[in-house]
């Protein structure tokens, strides 16, 4: 036997109700999907009356509102969960926090708090095994009265979460402006396939949160693909059919002392002087700044080698040459584009960032293969700065800038470099830079290795002299040199017998000029005379 019940009967059955136990309350229990630990359940009311039968919330809550008693029902769930909280820590068994709803008539009562208060105290619950979910809707014509409220819950010690959200009221700004603790996305809001709008606003959505560093659970979950789904995004807390129903409250119990528990992961902390609210918001002084003011960008978590993107600028694309959209970057992993190596490289510089809480930075290669242009091989330079932290997690703000055109050329350059200290060495030559401003001298490496010179010769040639390079009759010709070179000559050239051993070498100098004819720097080189006709074996 089943029928409503209308508004009056609500009303005139009410208060025999709460005393006869026609009203009380199913717990329905809220998961950890990775762990398949249970982290809290949600308190929710119900109605079963002796003659007509189970009546649903969406026809007696909207009752009770309109006549001023939700408060009061409010109140008597507040109750019976303190007493059920009460049981399980008499009883030795570890409770989770249980969420209590409160309606958006009760944020009008400036009574609320205190009341809820009053009763926990009564019954001695330790206040973090209680929550308040609040509606999203209650804001609707201000968040002043929801603001005082929250701020009253959270003077006692309560954790308030935001439930409903995305239901369309202005979701984005009701965030921004209320302090709540935790986020109740319900996906029954964002129906839909998966692949579609539904999906990319609840990815948007929790991309958010996450922003502004508020734990999200989904609730409304019937199937394990949402749930793997939401996962996939970030979202591992779970509250609907897919495991579990809202049940009697010894059932709960019985679930409470077979599921392991498990704490809500904190908030991230994140640096002081980041507004995370404000720079979520697209019109905010912050997003401007991010978007527009600063270099490419990006922003992601770190866990324990798990990295994930939260978000990106515009300018990142550009420099990345990637023709991916932010939304694209941010859902893909951002480790695949690394091989081990380079990988490697890019952790060690986090772990770096993390020790010394200072900028650090790396170059990494990272290869993307598109459809249109084949596979792509960039050098991406990293700065990147610890923003925040959570547990284990890592927030990290990362410059970047793409270097492969650097790195290209430097690389040739390299190569070419390496050829020519080849061709220097089959032919036994020397070679040396002199500045003529400066009587500054840079020789090659083999100057360096052989004669033992360091990479910059200051007041040349005395150093070399002293070294006993040139012999002591060649020391005044060669000084003379300098001075010849200083006013002008442009090319001389001796057999001279050089370094220890004085074998001699075909020693020249050519003479480069500026534009008005003044000498600039000469270009020295010593070629091994071989059979003591001059000769360069390879040339
Ligand atoms: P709510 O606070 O959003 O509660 C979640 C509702 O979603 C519950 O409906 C729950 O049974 C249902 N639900 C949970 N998982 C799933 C799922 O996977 N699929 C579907 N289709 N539904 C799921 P319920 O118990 O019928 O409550 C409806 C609403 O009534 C609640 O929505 C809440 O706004 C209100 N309510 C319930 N208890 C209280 C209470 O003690 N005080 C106040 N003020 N409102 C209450
Ligand atoms: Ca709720
Ligand atoms: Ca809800």
């Amino acid at each position: 036997m089943k029928k409503t019940m209308t508004e009056r009967e609500f009303v005139s059955r009410f208060k025999k109700a709460v005393k006869n136990g026609h009203i009380y309350v199913f717990y329905q229990m809220q998961i950890n999907h990775s762990t398949g630990r249970m982290i809290g359940a949600e308190a929710l009311m119900r109605w079963t009356d002796p003659s007509f039968g189970i009546q649903l919330p969406s026809d007696f809550i909207p009752a009770l509102e309109k006549h001023g008693l939700i408060f009061d029902a409010d109140l008597y769930v507040f109750e019976c969960v303190c007493r059920f909280q009460k049981k399980c820590i008499d009883g030795s068994l570890t409770p989770v926090p249980i969420s209590v709803n409160m309606s958006r008539y009760d944020i009008a009562n400036t009574n609320y708090a205190e009341s809820i208060e009053a009763i926990r105290s009564k019954y001695d619950v330790p206040v973090q095994y209680l929550r308040i979910e609040i509606t999203e809707s209650s804001a609707i014509g201000g968040t002043e009265l929801i603001s005082a409220v929250l701020e009253q819950l959270h003077s006692y010690g309560y954790i308030v979460e935001m439930d409903d959200f995305g239901n369309g009221y202005s979701s984005l700004n009701i965030l921004k402006d209320l302090d709540v603790d935790i986020i109740k996305l319900d996906m029954r809001f964002l129906r839909g396939d998966l692949g579609g709008r539904g999906a990319t606003i609840i990815s948007s959505l929790v991309q958010m949160t996450k922003w502004l560093n508020t734990p999200v659970i989904a609730e409304g979950v019937e199937t394990m693909e949402q749930a793997d789904y939401m996962k996939s995004i970030g979202c591992d807390y779970i509250q609907g059919y897919l495991y579990s129903m809202p049940i009697p409250e010894e059932e709960f119990l019985k679930q409470l002392e077979q599921r392991e528990h498990e704490p809500l992961a904190p908030a991230m902390n994140l640096i002081r002087t980041m507004d995370a609210g404000r720079f979520w918001n697209p019109d905010s002084l912050e997003t401007l700044i991010f978007s527009n003011f600063v270099g490419a960008a990006a922003i992601f978590t770190y866990e324990g080698g798990r990295a994930e993107i939260l978000r990106i600028n515009e300018k990142y694309i550009r420099e990345l040459g990637m023709n991916l959209t932010e939304k694209e970057i941010v859902r893909s992993d951002p480790w695949e584009c690394m091989d081990a190596e380079n990988r490697g490289i890019y952790e060690e510089t986090i772990k770096k960032a993390i020790a010394s809480r200072d900028e650090e930075s790396c170059e990494t290669w990272r290869s993307f293969t598109s459809k249109c242009c084949g596979e792509d091989r960039i050098c991406i330079r990293t700065n990147l700065r610890i923003i925040g932290k959570a547990g284990e997690q890592h927030l990290i703000y990362a410059m970047v800038q793409n270097i492969t055109a650097e790195k290209n050329s430097f690389l040739a350059l390299e190569s070419n470099e390496r050829r020519f200290e080849h061709a220097f060495e089959q032919a036994n030559v020397y070679a040396w830079e002199y500045t003529v401003a400066t009587k500054e001298m840079r020789p090659c490496f083999r100057c360096m290795r052989d004669l033992g010179l360091p990479p910059l010769v200051k007041n040349y040639p005395e150093p070399a002299i002293e070294a006993g390079i040139f012999p002591p009759d060649y020391a005044d010709m060669y000084r003379d040199w300098h001075r010849q070179i200083e006013a002008g000559v442009s090319q001389l050239e001796a057999i001279i017998p050089l370094t220890v051993g004085r074998v001699p070498f075909h020693v020249r100098y050519t003479t480069e000029f500026d534009m008005n004819g003044h000498p600039l720097k000469a270009y020295g080189s010593a070629t091994l005379v071989i059979n003591s006709k001059e000769g360069n074996a390879s040339l």
